[in-house]
């Protein structure tokens, strides 16, 4: 029997033929997302390398399927509709570290905060700002990740990027558009980052882990545990958003599951059985809070993705 006598109409045939049972029906995200909240992915397939992760945006392209990539899933706020179409879960997990010349590759898949460890422990720093940030190498290059006084761009050499024509490139680091909490990939989501080359430093691994011991602790004391996307809103020029939420009262805000927590105000909690829909409702009303206190209109730094009701963070509160 020929292979298009197989073929289903309305099947994601190239990608029933590329991964068979391993491309799974109404998934449910949430579990995949660090909010733990959100509903299932038409399809989802996972990647656990880069070859795979070419090869099923390739099948999708083919299917004509809509496709979202998903890293760790601690920056996405999935809608309660969830994502219509193919979810792409990257956890493609290679990594070489040149001790000697400090050069290091990675995976879009390995995780930030694991990468951030594995150098600091040969003696290479540059990293270890990573260790409380719980996003892949994609991920954190998207969102050119930070804390502590660094971030990616710092460190980063090159990234290889899967184009929209399906051919592969390595970009150099100033093509790459980082700025605060910006990378080319916000603008651009038919890119797809496959692996990013790093240029670190040598220095003692007892000072490296010293320092990653600091960031943790302060991490402790300032942040909660409970289910979050780390910051919510993007700092505004000259001030932070945390304290303008703080001053604006809405530490221990809830509506529904959703709660800003009352340790770091711009973490919002998912307390308990919270939906997309509170966590947005959360957003818009903090958001409004905050405008009519002082002016200032706080931009999200989590991103919504699925099928959101149109203006889902203008609220009417
Ligand atoms: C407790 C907590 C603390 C945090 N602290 C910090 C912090 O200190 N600093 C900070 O910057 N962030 C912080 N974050 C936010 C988050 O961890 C980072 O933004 C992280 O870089 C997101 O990576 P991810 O893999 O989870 O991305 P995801 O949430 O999975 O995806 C984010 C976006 O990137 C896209 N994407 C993911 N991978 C790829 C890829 N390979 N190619 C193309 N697009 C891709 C997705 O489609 C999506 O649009 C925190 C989050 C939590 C939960």
């Amino acid at each position: 029997m020929s292979t298009s006598a197989l073929t289903q109409p309305g099947e994601p045939n190239a990608l029933v033929a590329l991964l068979g049972d391993r491309l799974r029906r109404a998934v449910p995200l949430g579990p995949l997302t660090s909010w733990l909240v959100g509903g299932p992915a038409d399809y989802l397939a996972v990647a656990e390398s880069t070859a795979s992760l070419v090869e099923i945006i390739a099948a999708a392209r083919t299917d004509g399927l809509p496709w979202l990539i998903l890293g760790r899933g601690s920056n996405v706020l999935v809608a309660d509709a969830g994502v219509r179409g193919l979810v792409i879960r990257v956890q493609s997990s290679a990594t070489q570290i040149d001790a000697e010349t400090g050069a290091v590759d990675a995976d879009a898949g390995v995780r930030l905060a694991s990468l951030a460890v594995a150098t600091a422990q040969v003696g290479l720093s540059g990293l270890e700002f990573g260790v409380g940030i719980p996003g892949s190498i994609g991920g954190a290059v998207v969102m050119n990740a930070g804390a502590h006084g660094g971030c990616i761009a710092d460190t980063i050499v090159s990234a290889t990027v899967l184009l929209p024509d399906g051919s592969v490139t390595e970009l150099g680091r100033a093509d790459l558009a980082l700025g605060y909490r910006e990378s080319r990939f916000r603008r651009n989501r038919s890119e797809v980052v496959l692996g990013a080359r790093f240029g670190l430093a040598r220095r003692e691994p007892a000072q490296c882990l010293a320092t990653i011991a600091e960031y943790r602790q302060r991490r402790r004391q300032s942040q909660p545990t409970d289910a979050s996307a780390g910051s919510v809103f993007r700092n505004p020029p000259g001030t932070a958003a945390g304290l303008l939420l703080d001053r604006a009262g809405l530490k221990g805000a809830r509506i529904g599951g959703a709660m800003v927590s009352t340790k770091h105000a711009n973490f919002f909690v998912n307390a308990g059985g919270a939906t997309a829909a509170d966590v947005a409702a959360l957003i818009a009303l903090a958001r409004e809070r905050v405008e009519s206190a002082y002016g200032i209109r706080l931009e999200p730094e989590v991103e919504l993705v699925g099928d959101w009701p149109s203006s889902p963070l203008e609220g009417a509160h």
